[in-house]
């Protein structure tokens, strides 16, 4: 098991079963709190054959390589850092995709995760994954004409998709949260059942220049569905996006740049994937970023632990 060093506590994970144990009896000391963020997400590349609207990745090109990632998630690996989530653009057109999660899970204990549009988990690319991925996200925003309508793809090749990733490791359903999808929740949570998914991740949509944020007609009907639910697959929300809605947050102290930060396709600390501000991660390493990121957000008054 790894053990990180909380405010709330020793918090230990096992990645392979996903379970998370908080000793919360002991209070350690700030001094010995561990540095790294709990969960960091890298968008490996900018690239991606889809052109969904409420896209947020940058559409510049832009490709991190190998070595820069392996040794950035070896340094949050040693300073008590529990997961990464490889993203993007499409993480799977990355051409060292394999390799990098191959590395990963063998030479650090970070729980390896990654999110894919599904379309390219061809058998091969999933039998080249196996054993070195701890659990698995696949969009899937509405069933059917909607799905199609959103992403444009054919709604029976995102179920291939799904066939294929419930054959790798466990794996979740992330939804993006709009005027479209909102009415087809039910229907998501079904899918999300009958495929064997472990996780429904809700995606409240988040403003870009082609769509504005989730309204507050939809943020309604999300409150009153989530209320109302009774399926069996576990729900999960961003944090952004999850006002009004009933969550459970077991580490309250360990907010902001402790519990997670961002890397993006050029090499930019940030401390989500829609922030404005980054550091850039130098020779230095990692930290030193997330050092850099900390002091620019104290100095601008923004409360970024
Ligand atoms: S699949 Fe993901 S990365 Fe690709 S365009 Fe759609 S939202 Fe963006």
């Amino acid at each position: 098991m790894k053990s990180r060093i909380s405010p709330n506590g020793i918090h230990l994970f096992d990645r392979l079963s996903g379970l998370n144990i908080l000793v919360d009896e002991l209070r350690p000391k700030e001094a010995i709190w561990s540095t790294s963020p709990r969960q960091v997400s890298v968008a490996l590349t900018n690239l991606c054959d889809l052109h969904c609207a409420y896209c947020y990745a940058p559409k510049h090109k832009a490709s991190l390589h190998i070595d820069q990632v392996f040794g950035w998630l070896k340094e949050l690996d040693s300073e008590g850092g529990l997961g990464v989530g490889f993203g993007g653009g499409e993480p799977t057109l990355h051409p060292d995709f394999v390799e990098i999660c191959k590395r990963v899970a063998g030479e650090t204990q970070l729980a390896v995760t990654f999110t894919t549009h599904g379309h390219r988990l061809t058998s091969k690319l999933v039998e080249r994954l196996k054993g070195s991925i701890h659990f698995a996200r696949i969009s899937v925003d509405g069933v059917g004409r909607t799905y199609e309508d959103q992403r444009g793809k054919q709604f029976s090749s995102l179920l291939r998709g799904l066939e294929s990733i419930a054959t790798l490791s466990p794996f979740g359903l992330n939804v993006v949260v709009n005027e479209h999808t909102v009415a087809e929740l039910d229907a998501m949570s079904e899918l999300a059942q009958k495929a064997g998914a472990s996780e429904l991740l809700l995606l409240p949509q988040q403003a870009t220049a082609a769509v504005a944020s989730m309204d507050g007609v939809v943020g309604l009907a999300l409150q009153d569905w989530v209320s109302n639910y009774r399926g069996k697959v576990r729900l999960a929300v961003s944090e952004v996006g999850a006002s009004g809605l009933p969550t459970c947050d077991p580490l309250p102290d360990e907010r902001g740049l402790r519990a997670y930060a961002h890397i993006d396709a050029t090499g930019m600390l940030r401390a989500s994937s829609y922030s404005h501000v980054g550091a850039k991660i130098g020779d230095a390493g990692v930290l030193s970023a997330l050092k850099r990121l900390r002091n620019t957000f104290e100095i601008q008054g923004e409360t970024q632990p």
